[in-house]
């Protein structure tokens, strides 16, 4: 079983509007004293791991505000397996050339960056402090820094939305050489500016499935292969830290608000950078990892839930209801169920919530 690290950056120029993650605060850099908090984090947890990372992510908040030289001191104490993927979060805003090629000689080897939309009047009605035309240079920057291996992010279903908008914010995407896309619907989050204030326009949730149906067929056509939910791939360019959350894997995850989960026992830190920074913030556990966590995760998976293993996991039968349920769903098109996996269509991951209140 592969195991991966994550480090969180909770830094951003600005806060989209859209956004409820945890983030510390409007800054332009990551101050050596939480990169320092990171590794004194990392060091402590060095007897509980199972072995060098097979991947280690850079996820934020805004992992493209870390130097070159504090990405490299991350990695290197991550100490990562010949051969692992290491994956760092851009936003075009912060790109440069140099930055990027700082990045690649720090052991980055996958990138993912941050478009959401090819359209300046959105970008800039969800808060993002970008351009379009900045996303374009920052996908030409990472094949001059020799990077082979970008994915890009796209939001669906955003206000005023429509189906060319999605299709220039993919060419906009595919121009620029991604291996791997991200697409993901808007989200109105309660603790987010729009969750406070709803942008007008906001498609209606028929209209959002059918902008998610549309992506994942234009996707397919594009040669990108749904292998999650949200991600999709040309062969081989599936992402592989993900893919370790999905399977209920080892990861580390460091940093204010972020998740673990070692030996089945998940733990996260409190949302309070000053306080990981002091050294005073402490994992608080989160429960294990059980056959229910490994069916809600591995139904999000285009290869869905192997009935075998979720039953060696401790998962029980399907009772008669719930079967009866699975077939009506099989026959409306939403899954398919075979003796050996269930597994979720497109039109079935839309109502995937519906589906696991059935089953849980
Ligand atoms: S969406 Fe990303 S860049 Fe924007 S505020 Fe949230 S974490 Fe920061």
């Amino acid at each position: 079983m592969s195991f991966g690290v994550y480090f969180h950056i909770p830094y951003c120029f600005s806060r989209c509007r859209y956004c409820d993650f945890y983030a510390a605060g409007a800054a332009r850099a990551v101050p050596d004293a939480y990169v320092d908090a990171l590794l004194r984090a990392l060091a402590g947890f060095a007897a509980a791991l199972p072995g060098p990372p097979d991947t280690v992510y850079l996820g934020g908040g805004t992992p493209s505000l870390l130097t070159p030289a504090q990405a490299a001191r991350l990695i290197s104490a991550a100490a990562p397996r010949p051969g692992a993927e290491v994956t760092l979060e851009a936003n075009p805003e912060t790109v440069t050339l140099e930055r990027l090629q700082g990045y690649r000689a720090a052991g980055v080897n996958r990138l993912s960056i941050g478009v959401q939309s090819a359209r300046d009047s959105q970008l800039r009605a969800l808060g993002r402090p970008h351009t379009a035309r900045q996303a374009a240079a920052a996908f030409e920057m990472a094949r001059q820094a020799g990077f082979d291996n970008v994915s890009g992010d796209i939001m669906l279903a955003l206000p005023r939305y429509s189906r060319e908008e999605f299709d220039e914010t993919l060419a906009l995407i595919q121009e620029g050489g991604a291996a791997h896309i991200s697409a993901y619907l808007l989200k109105i989050e309660p603790g987010s500016a729009f969750g406070r204030q709803p942008p007008a326009g906001l498609p209606d949730a028929d209209q959002a499935a059918g902008f998610y149906l549309y992506a994942v067929e234009r996707l397919a056509a594009a040669g990108y292969r749904q292998y999650e939910i949200s991600s999709f791939a040309r062969p081989g360019r599936e992402g592989r830290h993900n893919r370790i959350y999905w399977d209920c894997g080892d990861y580390l995850g460091l940093g204010p608000a972020a998740h673990s989960c070692l030996g089945g026992k998940r733990f996260y830190y409190p949302a309070d950078t000053a306080a990981f920074v002091a050294g005073t913030a402490r994992p608080a556990p989160d429960g294990g990892c059980g056959a229910e966590d490994y069916l809600i995760l591995q139904l999000r998976l285009a290869s869905g839930l192997d009935l075998a293993e979720y039953r060696r996991r401790g998962g029980p039968d399907f009772t008669p209801r719930q079967r009866a349920f699975l077939a009506h769903c099989q026959q409306a098109g939403y899954l398919t169920l075979t003796p050996q996996r269930l597994t979720l269509t497109p039109l079935g991951m839309i109502v995937q919530n519906a589906i696991l209140e059935e089953l849980i």
